[in-house]
């Protein structure tokens, strides 16, 4: 009798309706798709290489240096040496005073930065432009927040020459952008460099952005964590620096993918104090703090970096060489076997057409899984490449216009980019013998 009781008033519905609708996630599927079938994991965006020693060897100064206290609780909005140097570091490339204690907040990875940012600016009912394609967590996260994604796509135009496209070739249709701002709109999130397409957006297309956030009055979440990742000499834009943007933006970075360490989970946002201040409402009330050890030695790679600003031997010129060499690489290898990539102007990412190897992997119309996300499992599963379908980087409803790419990450070691060649020459091998 206890027992039935008990089992009737679990039935009530446990799950929040706030959760309704976005309990898939690609990352779960696919990284265990990897872990279990993968030799070449080119999947997540994550390098294969190690942190640099400067920092790996500050971390370790933190851990067993004389200083016991960085074992403890540190100041709630970010460690003082980290917010300091990160003020005077982005103050000085944008040209603005920052002050550590409002301008800036330390986050658990640039993750915890969007989150809060969508929960301490999007109310029930607001709308907020999303570009596609786009990182996947930004349509929960607002949906969470009881806001409407609203969707724009970035279109490709196909150059007529023949060329291999370029992720500048993917644009926004300005009249397009123009009628998705309204009433409605609190916010636009702007991804430059863009995952998944690695397209550093120009000044005039972010000229566009800013003169409609000032227009209609919206605010602009700026994922910027590929900054220093940008290639072929193309400059990263900081679209706060441009006229009416500073006090309607929060710039969000990454120590992971800024200093290669993606697993201390290290990340900031820096903006105005009207805006920050709500950010801190949201930290204080959930993770409230992060590692100290970690931002300690985040804090001394930024004061190595200031010193090194603009030198040959600054990580942030360095790792974006190597990193452009590493995308040659593998862009040649695609290339070769006909897999045409979309060559990228920054982050760890690239994208490559799937067309021609669809004989491989037939169409099957019954399925109601993408092409794409079929093709990369087959793909991890026969070949023991992985890579990410696409379409995951758009909403439901414009999934279905791009099932011919998958993404691949090429932030690896030499030895990993050569064995993923190797598989591709095999394969195109084996498909014309
Ligand atoms: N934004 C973008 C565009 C990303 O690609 C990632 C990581 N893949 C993040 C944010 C999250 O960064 P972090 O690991 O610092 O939380």
């Amino acid at each position: 009798f206890l027992s039935h009781s008990l089992q009737a008033k679990m039935s009530r519905p446990v799950q929040a309706r706030r959760l309704e609708g976005i309990d898939k996630n690609i990352w779960v599927e696919f990284v265990k798709l990897a872990a279990t079938y993968s030799k070449v994991n080119l999947g997540q965006g994550f390098p294969d290489f190690p942190a640099p020693d400067f920092l790996t060897e500050a971390f370790r100064r933190a851990l067993s240096g004389g200083n016991h206290m960085l074992h403890q609780y540190t100041r709630a909005f970010g460690h003082p040496p980290l917010v300091k140097v990160l003020a005077q570091f982005f103050g000085k490339l944008l040209g603005q005073d920052l002050d550590p204690m409002t301008n800036v907040m330390v986050t658990v990875g640039a993750y915890q930065a969007l989150f809060c940012c969508f929960q301490a600016l999007v109310d029930e009912g607001d709308e907020v432009i999303i570009i596609e394609p786009f990182f996947d967590c930004y349509e929960p996260m607002v949906k969470m927040a009881g806001g409407t994604p609203v969707f724009v796509p970035l279109r490709p135009n196909p150059p007529k020459d023949g060329k291999l496209m370029s992720s500048a070739d993917w644009q926004l249709d300005p009249a397009e952008l123009a009628s998705k701002f309204s009433k409605q709109t609190k916010a636009i999130v702007l991804n430059s460099p863009n995952n998944p397409l690695g397209k550093v957006f120009s000044r005039g297309e972010l000229g566009l952005i800013a003169e409609l956030c000032v227009k209609h009055d919206v605010l602009c979440i700026s994922d910027e964590v590929y900054e220093w990742l940008v290639y072929d000499g193309k400059q990263h834009i900081r679209i706060a620096s441009l006229q009416g943007m500073w006090d309607r933006t929060v710039i969000i970075g990454s120590a992971g993918k800024t200093f290669s360490a993606t697993g201390w989970k290290v990340g900031w946002a820096v903006g105005p104090d009207r805006l920050l201040q709500h950010l801190r409402t949201v930290h204080q009330n959930s993770v409230y703090h992060c590692a100290t050890i970690a931002q300690e030695a985040v804090a001394q790679g930024f004061q190595r970096e200031l010193m090194a600003y603009g030198k040959p031997e600054s990580y942030f010129v360095q790792l974006p060489k190597e990193l452009q060499q590493k995308r040659d690489w593998l862009v040649q290898s695609l290339d070769g076997v006909g897999m045409k990539p979309i060559i990228p102007e920054g982050t760890y990412f690239l994208v490559a057409d799937i067309s021609q190897f669809k004989s491989d992997v037939p169409d099957d119309p019954s399925s109601d899984e993408p092409y794409d996300y079929r093709f990369a499992k087959w793909m991890v599963k026969n070949k023991g490449l992985a890579a990410i379908p696409l379409s995951a980087f758009y909403s439901e409803a414009h999934k279905n216009n791009y099932t011919n790419f998958i993404r691949f990450c090429f932030a690896k070691e030499e030895a990993t980019l050569k064995a993923a060649n190797d598989i591709l020459q095999k394969w195109k091998l084996e498909k014309t013998s």
